[in-house]
Formats: C-alpha cells, structure tokens, sequence
C-alpha cells in the first residue's frame, strides 16, 4: 500500500508516523511545504526505507519561496520525490496568483532535466496548472486531490497524468464522481495528513485501506484486487523516474 502525499513533517510527532508506515509497509511520500523543511526533515528520514522525503514550496506559502529558491535548487539532487508544490486560486491563494506561477515556473524549470515524481496542489488552478506542465514538457505528474472540472480532469487523463484520491474525497459525492471518471490505471491513495482529518484525528498512512475500500466498491472488485492495481499503478510511476 502507498500513501503518496502525507505531511509527515505536521504531525505532532512525526517520528512515530513514519515508524507506523515502515511497519506496516507503507510507502510513504513525506511531502513538504518549503526547502528549508526538507532540509530539516532529511537526516530523520534517512533510517526509513518505506518513508520518502520531497522537496516542496506550497503556493500557499509563496510568500516565503524567493528566499529559498537557491536552496531548493541546492537539495534538488538530494531526491527523486518533488511535492507538494504548484497553484492555488481559491479564495486565500487569489491575491498571489502571479507570485505563484512566477514560483511553480522556476519550480518547474528546475525539474525539467529529469524525470521526477511531482505531486501537485491545483485547487481552483486545474487548467492553468495543466498548461503550465505542457509548457514545461512535464510528465506522468500526480495531481494530489484534484477537485476541478470534469473537463479538465479529461484533459489531464489525456495528457497521462495520475491522481491520488484521499479520505476526504471518498466521503463527498464530488469526491466519488472524479474518482469513477479517471482510469483505474492512474489512481494513487494518499493521506494529506494532518491537514486531512478522519475521526477527529489527523488522516495518515494507516487510513489507505479506507480509501482503497470505497474505490473497490466503484471499481465493482474486491479490497485485494483495488489494492494491487494501485500498487502497481505506484510500481508505474516509479518505473519513470530516476
Ligand atoms: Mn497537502
């Protein structure tokens, strides 16, 4: 099972998050919002096998970004794991809509040598994030909690693109609808602990299989047969990057 976006770095005690996800082999994706959280995260993650750390600038922090553009380029080389990074034009990211693309832009630039896992913030943005990855020639990027129109979601499956569904999305109706839409071959599961709550507590590695128990109902097959086809979609994803 895999979780690929989780800010394990938020949690109150991330150290116990990341021991869980090792022993019950999760793959996880320690997503993070600034460079100088990842810098500050690499030496407790370095232990962990199932437990991988991304570089990551968060739109909604682009306030912070300029200042840490040099060190995002400095740890580029670091990891293959990019996240969580990209647009957001909901009502508390509007006002900086064009710090933000400026910032994804030199994101996006940095990262084109390469084939990298990506996972994308786009609330309110789906279709100028997707113009932007085609500008860049980025491919096979994940978008994490993708809550645009169906239209767009077209376009981005088109295009080949994945997309990581969590606990909040399976329990909306909106949630279910994108989840029926996007090809079976291109579902990942992810927590986007703690900013993601289930039960009053914050969402994490271990609450997959609760993902994967609705998405097994839309895909009309049993909980095993769910898992390892999104394991195998992981397994595809992977198999990309170097
Ligand atoms: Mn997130």
């Amino acid at each position: 099972m895999v979780d690929t976006h989780c800010h394990i770095d938020l949690f109150p005690d991330p150290h116990a998050v990341a021991i869980e996800a090792e022993r019950k082999g999760i793959i996880t994706i320690a997503v993070t919002n600034l460079p100088s959280h990842f810098e500050m995260g690499y030496p407790h993650v370095a232990g962990f096998k199932r437990v991988r750390l991304a570089l990551g600038m968060h739109p909604l922090m682009v306030d912070k970004h300029k200042r840490e553009f040099g060190l995002f380029k400095k740890l580029l080389n670091k990891t293959s794991y990019i996240g969580e990074v990209g647009l957001d034009f909901s009502p508390a990211g509007k006002k900086t809509k064009d710090e933000q693309i400026e910032s994804f832009k030199f994101v996006l630039e940095s990262i084109r040598d390469r084939p990298r896992f990506l996972s994308l913030h786009s609330r309110r943005a789906e279709s100028t994030v997707l113009e932007l990855l085609d500008e860049f020639k980025i491919k096979n990027a994940i978008f994490h909690w993708y809550s645009g129109a169906l239209k767009t979601l077209d376009e981005a499956i088109l295009r080949g693109h994945f997309f990581s569904v969590n606990t909040a999305m399976v329990q909306s109706a909106n949630g279910k609808k994108i989840i029926k839409r996007i090809p079976r071959d291109r579902i990942l599961t992810e927590s986007d602990g703690p900013y993601v709550q289930l039960d009053r507590k914050p969402a994490g590695p271990q609450d997959m299989k609760r993902v994967v128990d609705v998405v097994k109902d839309i895909w009309n097959i049993s909980a095993e047969e769910a898992e390892g086809q999104i394991d195998l979609n992981f397994k595809e994803v992977i198999s990309r990057i170097h």
